[in-house]
């Protein structure tokens, strides 16, 4: 830590030169959580967002301007998610270490199969996911292999640690390929039910549980509805039967109470992130509460 070479006086023992705490700077919880699982304590985790935070939209200030100048590691989601802010941090002093290409550069989207691949509608029509869709989180699958490259990278960045965080990496491995395997069993009950979201959030959650979108309340991912979307979205929703509206906790919920009020179904939080909702407090919470929830809108009369 630097703050001890700081205080230590003449004649005592200094500490190694090598880096005694990986400092991450984690863009979203999710990331923030994983970091703090397979590092331990050997390294720093900051998370620069938090569960009820919008992370498309979020200000450069300058408290996070000082965190990412200090981070040895950045670890986002990328394709385009912190494009508004991310840009705009890394040109204020970040270190070379972290800029794109390097090994402390760590962009989730670049290490999963990314689901809503690049359309040709315009960016300038507010289309935030040009780039393919960035919530990969909520597929565990995706989550175990930014484990295995999170370490991997660390493993570069702080080889006196690395049998710290091959450790970490097996037990945190082995734990989530159990808990993967009970959540598997309780998707096959939720395949086909079909639903309506505000926004592309849940591409990878429905990719792996079967559960259907049938309309989203936005035009196009970051763009609000005009009210005739929303007459669409309410003949979509009625046509399909969905069961529920399912809203992330910063979205906003005018829109989706009209609906909820036509349409006669119920508007389901989920909790997105870790951090989310109540209780959600890492990523075997994320994926046990989104799920209990789904199942409670499968079982509602
Ligand atoms: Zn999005």
């Amino acid at each position: 830590m630097t703050w001890i070479a700081a205080l230590a006086a003449p004649g005592m023992v200094q500490p190694s030169p090598a880096i005694a705490e990986v400092r991450i700077f984690a863009c979203e919880p999710e990331w923030a959580a994983l970091a703090s699982d397979i590092g331990g304590d050997a390294v720093h985790v900051y998370a620069a967002t938090h569960g009820r935070q919008d992370p498309h939209y979020i200000r450069a200030r300058p408290s996070l301007i000082a965190q990412v100048r200090r981070a040895d590691v950045l670890f986002c989601s990328g394709a385009g998610l912190e494009e508004g802010w991310l840009p705009v941090l890394l040109q204020r002093g970040a270190r070379a270490t972290i800029q794109p290409h390097q090994p402390g550069h760590l962009m989730a989207s670049a290490h999963v199969r990314l689901l809503d691949p690049p359309s040709r509608v315009d960016r300038s029509l507010g289309h935030v996911h040009a780039e393919g869709n960035p919530h990969v989180q909520l597929l565990p699958a995706n989550i175990g292999f930014l484990a295995t490259e999170l370490a991997r990278r660390l493993t570069v960045i702080d080889p006196d640690n690395a049998e710290t965080y091959r450790r970490r990496l097996s037990a945190f491995q082995d734990r989530w390929k159990d808990a993967t395997a009970g959540w598997t069993g309780r998707t096959s009950q939720l395949e086909g039910m079909p639903v309506v979201a505000y926004h592309e959030a849940w591409t990878y959650l429905f990719a792996w549980t079967g559960i259907e979108q049938v309309a989203a309340i936005e035009r196009l991912p970051g763009v609000p509805p005009t009210a005739s979307h929303l007459q669409e979205v309410l003949e979509l929703a009625r046509t399909a039967g969905a069961r529920a509206i399912l809203r992330a906790p910063y979205e906003p919920s005018e829109g989706m109470e009209w609906l909820s009020d036509k349409a006669g179904i119920p508007i389901v939080e989920l909790p997105f992130t870790v951090g989310g909702l109540e209780g959600v407090d890492d990523l075997f919470d994320l994926f046990d509460v989104t799920l209990t929830l789904l199942e409670t809108v499968r079982d509602r009369h």
